[in-house]
């Protein structure tokens, strides 16, 4: 008798977060190929075209039937881009020119595609999946062929790992999830519509898999832990049963605590508290109500940056800002203005080969050093604030000097903006209380409201990185010295009226809650799969005294 095999453990990134064990089940995307078609007339490869487009809109349309409305919406934006005549017209163009189908098809999407990736908004970029996809469906439906391969054998399976190389939207929406507990994709962003979709389903969701598919096998047993980010396959006895019993709790709390999201958070003994949310990726705020939040605590601007093809423009950023202020409706919006440095790097922007980069140009300190993309920032952020309850708050500030350089590049471009007779205003201009010198001197800093970011106060408080696992161990919100620094910054907001929130992922943390809620803080601002969770264990929580 042959050994069992061994436990293998391979690391992903998590998309969206939950806990999941089946067998494996490989996905393999098929390319369609544009050499096996074989080419006909002009008029020929016009029709199979035109037909292969019918085709796709029929199974999109289909599929609408049986989808919710968040993806129903999705795929009727799909459709409408099929609808379009423009969509196809590059391709019959190139047909009529002598190509097949199929290539001028493919040709002609894929420079459709480049273009989105090459958009400076998060969010176009993410709508080069939506295309992609539109680009596959047709192209399966021109080759005749479905897309994914039948797998080697097709066991009925009602609680699989789904792991395959990429999704895209629609083959998500029209995978029967009911045959799935997660899936792990060895490609992937974290800001992709996929993304997004699990994260709204709770699906956990792992990408970035470190494996090659030889060593998966189909019908493994396996663990997807999208927690702690790794994909187990052929777990041991014991770390099954350890991941069962993490399972059924968290699927008992989580069914527990989706009954508060709606409601506005307030202790068991009734102290309010403002719940705001966390934007790293606008794209979000599609498939989020605003009802369940108390506004946005935190934009991390940086998400306009990424692209590659430079920095964003004014007219960029003022789209994205007002955007968000539009779904806020009414409720208060902060952004945050460009955290670039650190282990956040931007093309052209930060400098290269920093040596601890942590401590060096990153956040503010950069942004004055290049007052030229600053004010790019500023002017827009200005401009957007005279759209609605705009907040701005600057990153990573150690002294008093620097916000008050912010402050008057701010103010400088507001009275440009109204010299040109454009629209603007100087909105309330607050600061990232994430520096140890800025929170022990929190009374010599004249910000309009004070924002802590734990996730660095607390590594520049103990000297142990954010992001390496070896120190992990000291790397401890709970030191008495970051809960007294927290406490500093919350009496000096206390004595002077200003408001105090905490945006760093330390407010995510039920475990945490108690010394923030006892520390006096009132406003937490978490990512959103955190809402729920956050709002439920501030209700079981008594904080008892005179706040009560
Ligand atoms: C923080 O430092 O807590 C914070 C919210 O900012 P970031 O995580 O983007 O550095
Ligand atoms: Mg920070």
């Amino acid at each position: 008798m042959s050994a069992p095999p061994s436990e293998q453990s391979f690391a992903g990134m998590v998309a969206s977060p939950g806990l999941a064990f089946g067998p494996i089940r490989l996905r393999f995307i098929v390319a369609a190929e544009a050499a096996a078609v074989a080419q006909g007339t002009p008029a020929e490869e016009r029709r199979a075209l035109e037909a292969a487009i019918a085709a796709a809109q029929a199974r999109l349309s289909e599929l609408i039937e049986t989808s919710d409305p968040m993806a129903g919406e999705i795929l009727a934006v799909q459709i409408a881009f099929l609808e379009d005549p423009e969509l196809a017209a590059p391709a019959l163009a190139a047909i009529a020119g002598g190509d097949s189908a199929m290539a001028g098809w493919r040709a002609a999407m894929n420079e459709q595609i480049a273009g989105y990736r090459e958009s400076d908004s998060a969010y176009f970029q993410a709508r080069a999946a939506d295309i992609a996809d539109l680009r596959d469906r047709v192209a399966d439906a021109l080759a005749n062929k479905t897309a994914v391969a039948p797998p080697p054998q097709t066991p009925p399976q009602t609680d699989a790992i789904l792991v395959t190389e990429d999704l895209p939207p629609s083959r998500f929406l029209e995978t029967d999830w009911s045959c799935y507990r997660g899936a792990v994709l060895t490609h992937g962003s974290a800001a992709s519509h996929v993304a997004m979709l699990a994260r709204a389903r709770g699906i956990p969701l792992l990408i970035g898999l470190d494996a090659d598919f030889s060593a998966l096998t189909e019908g493994a047993a396996a663990v997807l832990d999208a927690e702690g980010g790794c994909l187990i396959q052929h777990p041991a006895a014991a770390t099954l049963e350890r991941y069962r019993r993490r399972l059924a709790r968290l699927r008992a709390d989580a069914t527990a605590d989706a009954a508060y999201l709606d409601r506005p958070a307030a202790t068991a003994d009734g102290t309010a508290v403002q719940v705001c949310l966390n934007v790293d990726d606008p794209a979000i705020v599609e498939v989020i109500d605003p009802v369940v939040c108390d506004g946005i605590g935190l934009t991390r601007s940086e998400f306009l940056f990424y692209g590659d093809t430079g920095l964003p423009d004014e007219e960029t950023q003022f789209r994205a800002y007002v955007r968000l202020l539009g779904w806020a409706d009414g409720k208060p919006v902060t952004v945050r203005t460009l955290d670039a440095g650190g282990d956040k790097p931007i093309a052209g922007l930060t400098p290269e080969r920093e040596a601890n980069s942590f401590l060096g140009q990153r956040g503010l300190r950069l942004s004055l050093a290049r007052p030229e993309v600053f004010r790019v920032q500023l002017r827009a952020l200005a401009r957007a604030a005279a759209r609605g309850p705009l907040k701005v708050m600057v990153p990573m500030v150690t002294v008093p000097a620097e916000l008050e350089r912010a402050r008057a590049l701010f103010q400088e471009v507001v009275d440009e903006l109204s010299a040109e007779g454009v629209e603007a205003r100087l909105p309330p201009l607050g600061m990232m209380v994430e520096v140890p010198a800025a929170a022990l001197a929190i009374a010599t800093f004249d910000a309009d409201f004070y924002s802590i970011g734990s996730n660095d106060l607390v590594q520049y408080v103990t000297a142990a990185s954010r992001d390496n696992a070896a120190v992990a161990g000291l790397y401890d919100p709970l030191n008495p010295a970051v809960i007294e620094l927290i406490g500093r910054v919350v009496d000096h907001g206390a004595a002077t009226g200003r408001e105090v929130s905490l945006c760093g992922d330390m407010a995510a943390e039920p475990k945490f809650l108690e010394s923030l809620l006892k520390a006096g803080l009132r406003v937490l601002s978490v990512a959103p799969a955190a809402l729920a969770p956050t709002k439920a264990a501030i209700a079981r929580y008594t904080l008892g005294g005179e706040d009560a």
